[in-house]
């Protein structure tokens, strides 16, 4: 089916499909074989085989994504880390410098600082989110530039196009970890951002029942990228891949009601007088505001607020009904994570502080229950964990 014309919620539906030319099904077959014959002539490793990426149900899923990412080719992964260190890893060598965003999602934080000494390559985190901040750490050696925005926990913004045309100008690659907008709120690659993460695990599972990872590119770098993927090995099980083909058929109308609610949510939440202050960038209020209108299709459904001093976050976390304590996040149902003690609880005070990441810090992810009972649920329990 060739998609290029169609609108997004109908490539999540159709884009990629298997036809089902034995039987007529309407959905994709699952083809599970982990081999496939080979007589001579033409090259073995055009042959499905998983760690090839290249099965029919792998083939036909990254068409999707990729379409979806307005890229041409796509892979995907067993977890978002998989695609996030593969694709780091396929575009350094050793003596490489690269620059890294220092708001950027723990995991890999955690990589760059504890990986890339063993294998000699360099890195400068940034001292901020503005676009200076990222062409100053610019060096001789700089390959790239590594983004996320919005961040996590914050939901702070950085400038996709100021920020490309930076790398653009100096030579070196860009990519980006778009994992919080996900397709539906932002598209980077329409930024000239060079390569596009998703932790597939977050919204393009969506319910929080599947680990996997994407990513998303040109045809030349995707090859590139392939080549170690084929040694890394992070390929999804097929079965795996056929549910994540269903899950982002409804992606569309799930995020659009994640972020609806999510809008109405944080201006509720903001007028809420035991909360002392919402971050989430579609607020007026938000420093980014403006560069989030203009760079990201919708604001999405994830937001953080600060609990007032006298709101003890333990009994808050212990007294929500419906809203859940979770640690992962973007799923249909909504949850709420305490990232000083869970996501950046590794980091030291004196860099939590400098984030602006505070002891009463609460980060929400907003499902697709009524965003009436979702604020009623965390208005009760802030109000009975005031001491
Ligand atoms: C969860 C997450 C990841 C890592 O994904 P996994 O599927 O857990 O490996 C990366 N980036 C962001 C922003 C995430 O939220």
């Amino acid at each position: 089916m060739e998609n290029k014309s169609k609108k997004f919620s109908t490539k999540c539906v159709h884009e990629g499909e298997i036809k089902d030319t034995m039987y007529q099904g309407i959905v994709s077959p699952l083809f599970m074989s982990t081999t496939y014959p080979w007589f001579g002539g033409d090259d073995p490793e055009k042959k499905p085989y998983p760690r090839y990426f290249n099965t029919p149900n792998q083939e036909f899923l990254s068409k999707k994504i990729a379409s979806l990412e307005n890229g041409e080719k796509a892979l995907i992964f067993t977890s978002g880390m998989a695609a996030i260190s593969t694709s780091i890893m396929a575009n350094v060598k050793t003596g490489d410098h690269i620059v890294v965003q220092n708001d950027i999602y723990g995991g890999t934080r955690n990589f760059v600082l504890t990986e890339f000494d063993k294998f000699g390559i360099e890195y400068s985190f940034t001292n901020g989110l503005d676009p200076l901040n990222f062409s100053d750490q610019i060096k001789d050696n700089t390959v790239g530039i590594y983004l996320e925005t919005p961040s996590n926990p914050l939901l702070k913004i950085v400038d996709l196009k100021s920020v490309s045309s930076i790398a653009k100008d100096n030579g070196v690659w860009t990519m980006i970890d778009n994992t919080f907008s996900s397709p539906v709120n932002q598209n980077p690659i329409d930024h000239g951002i060079d390569i596009v993460l998703h932790s597939a695990t977050k919204y393009l599972g969506g319910h929080s029942d599947i680990s996997a990872g994407a990513v998303i590119s040109t045809e030349s770098r995707i090859e590139q990228i392939l080549n170690s993927a084929k040694n890394f090995g992070g390929n999804l099980s097929d079965y795996t891949v056929w549910l994540l083909e269903r899950s982002i058929k409804t992606l569309h109308i799930r995020v659009k009601e994640q972020t609806n609610n999510a809008k109405t949510l944080a201006k509720m939440l903001d007028e809420n007088t035991n909360i002392s202050k919402v971050y989430y960038p579609g607020l007026e209020s938000h420093p980014s505001h403006e560069i989030a209108k203009s760079q990201m299709n919708d604001f999405g459904g994830m937001m953080s607020f600060d609990l007032n001093n006298n709101v003890d976050v333990y009994d808050f976390l212990k007294s929500l009904n419906l809203v859940k304590p979770g640690m992962s996040l973007a799923g249909v149902e909504t949850t709420v994570n305490f990232p000083m003690k869970t996501s950046h609880g590794l980091m030291t005070q004196k860099e939590r502080d400098i984030q602006g990441i505070g002891d009463k810090l609460i980060r929400l992810s907003v499902g697709i229950e009524s965003y009436e009972d979702i604020y009623e649920d965390l208005d009760q329990a802030i109000k009975s964990s005031i001491k």
